[in-house]
């Protein structure tokens, strides 16, 4: 991709856009870059950017979009934005991000999606590529943006890419590309589950001879997702044998790539818990298999995997009741498998700001292993209507008083899960912040109730 004088607009200050933003200009293109906010509240390195000569337009100045001829977008800047309808009006070529460091970059790349368990696999497969000796770029929609691995010599680009980042890539091309799952998430800002799965779909798009498609044969509407593209699908499950692809067969695990001899490996236990876990790692196994890594070692590798913190952490251990934190869980989805993953009985934490998907799946898991449900947040009142029945049920007034009656709730042999299904920013900077503050209550409470004897 030649840039050298060419006009762009970086649409997004934040931390995916100031990376395309250096990109550009480190590649001599002229450079605007555009955020809603005041200039005052953006991030520092801007004015670094700044005396580099870019121009910057914050806080509602309006771009002039024939002074453009490329918008690079960043993940957090919704399609319909304004800005980005008034660049189309004027025919302005519209990339994202993650487009425009792979229209840059030599290494392939292995992308990840899913409703959940990106950044979990997309971390383990880097360390099978860095156990397996070669170079790896671990990246994406969250940690460092692919813009940045741009310009180093890399044997492989690990790559997170979310639903955001992949409405509007254009020639995005995967060596392998990886789905998960797709479950409800974010129906706050896509116009509707379509929309949604059509987004994860345009991962494939562009596959062909020589590429992936791994996919999660257990997961139906990943399953059935039409994925577009000339790859090569490469399913994967942990419950049946298949004809081509990974799967657990007792404590083995096999991967039969076409036209090749199967490979067989212990697969031992995970450190990580829970079935999905499993799943990740067997995509991580097949995804490095067709690069040519050894799916044993690359299971071995998730073996020794501790895992990301807020992710069905269990951080304390009281009177005979686990505490675990999958602050993470911020979907249905998510707060599902961490219902199925943890021992039961479960006193489970939930809420937050709803994003618009359907609690329904939650009802089955909880008729089977709650002891309670203990809603909390915005969205509390509008959970309690619909999971109204499967357990007993209480709407806390704050996040202390639902740790308080967490605890009175539990017995010993149970867990006291919070994995919210819902987003934090109610109450909360993020998600690691709402499991930081979970943790403290849960320390303070249990101390509370060991000083004064209860
Ligand atoms: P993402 O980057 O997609 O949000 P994470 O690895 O951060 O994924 O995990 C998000 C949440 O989903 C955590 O609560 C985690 O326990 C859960 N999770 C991880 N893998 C899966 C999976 N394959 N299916 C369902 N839930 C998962």
């Amino acid at each position: 991709m030649h840039l050298k004088g060419r006009k762009a607009i970086v649409v997004g200050a934040g931390v995916s856009g100031l990376a395309a933003a250096r990109l550009l200009l480190a590649r001599d293109a002229a450079v605007d870059l555009y955020d809603d906010a005041p200039r005052e509240r953006l991030r520092p390195e801007v004015a670094v950017l700044e005396a580099a000569g870019a121009q910057v337009l914050a806080g509602g100045a309006t771009p002039d979009p024939t002074r453009y001829d490329l918008a690079v977008v960043s993940p957090g800047i919704s399609a319909d934005a304004a800005v980005l309808q008034t660049l189309a009006a004027a025919g302005v070529e519209r990339i994202a991000e993650v487009e425009l460091a792979f229209r840059l970059l030599t290494a392939p790349v292995l992308a990840i999606t899913g409703t959940n368990g990106k950044t979990t696999t997309v971390e383990l497969l880097g360390r099978v590529f860095a156990d397996a000796g070669r170079s790896v770029f671990v990246g994406g929609n969250v940690g460092t943006p692919l813009s940045d691995a741009v310009g180093d010599h890399w044997d492989a680009v690990v790559a997170e890419v979310s639903s955001f980042q992949l409405e509007t890539v254009d020639r995005f091309r995967p060596r392998v590309a990886v789905l998960l799952n797709l479950t409800d998430d974010h129906l706050d800002r896509h116009p509707d589950r379509g929309a949604y799965a059509a987004a994860k779909a345009r991962l494939f798009a562009n596959q062909g001879p020589g590429d992936a498609a791994v996919v999660n044969a257990d997961d139906p509407a990943a399953w059935a997702l039409k994925r577009p593209g000339g790859g090569v699908l490469l399913p994967y499950s942990t419950r049946r044998m298949l004809p081509v692809g990974a799967w657990l067969e007792g404590a083995e695990g096999v991967v039969l790539l076409p036209g090749r001899d199967g490979m067989r490996f212990p697969a031992g236990e995970l450190r990580l818990p829970g079935e999905h876990n499993r799943g990740n790692a067997l995509a991580a196994c097949l995804a490095a298999a067709w690069v040519g890594i050894d799916p044993g070692a690359a299971w071995r590798c998730a073996q020794r995997f501790e895992g990301l913190g807020h992710r069905i952490e269990r951080f304390l251990e009281w009177r005979g009741v686990q505490f675990v934190d999958d602050s993470k869980a911020t979907n249905v989805g998510a707060a599902v498998s961490a219902l199925q993953t943890v021992a039961g009985p479960v006193v489970w934490v939930a809420g937050g700001v709803d994003k618009g998907g359907d609690y329904g799946p939650l009802v089955p898991v909880l008729q089977a292993v709650a002891r309670q449900v203990i809603l909390v947040g915005e969205a509390a009142e509008q959970m309690a209507g619909a999971l109204h029945g499967a357990a007993p049920l209480l709407v806390a007034p704050g996040w202390p008083a639902a740790v308080s009656a967490a605890v009175s709730a539990a017995h010993p042999g149970d867990t006291v899960l919070l994995a919210p299904a819902c987003s934090s920013f109610d109450h909360f900077s993020g998600y690691a912040q709402r499991g930081e503050v979970f943790q403290r209550l849960c320390r303070e409470e249990t101390g509370r109730r060991d000083a004064g004897g209860h």
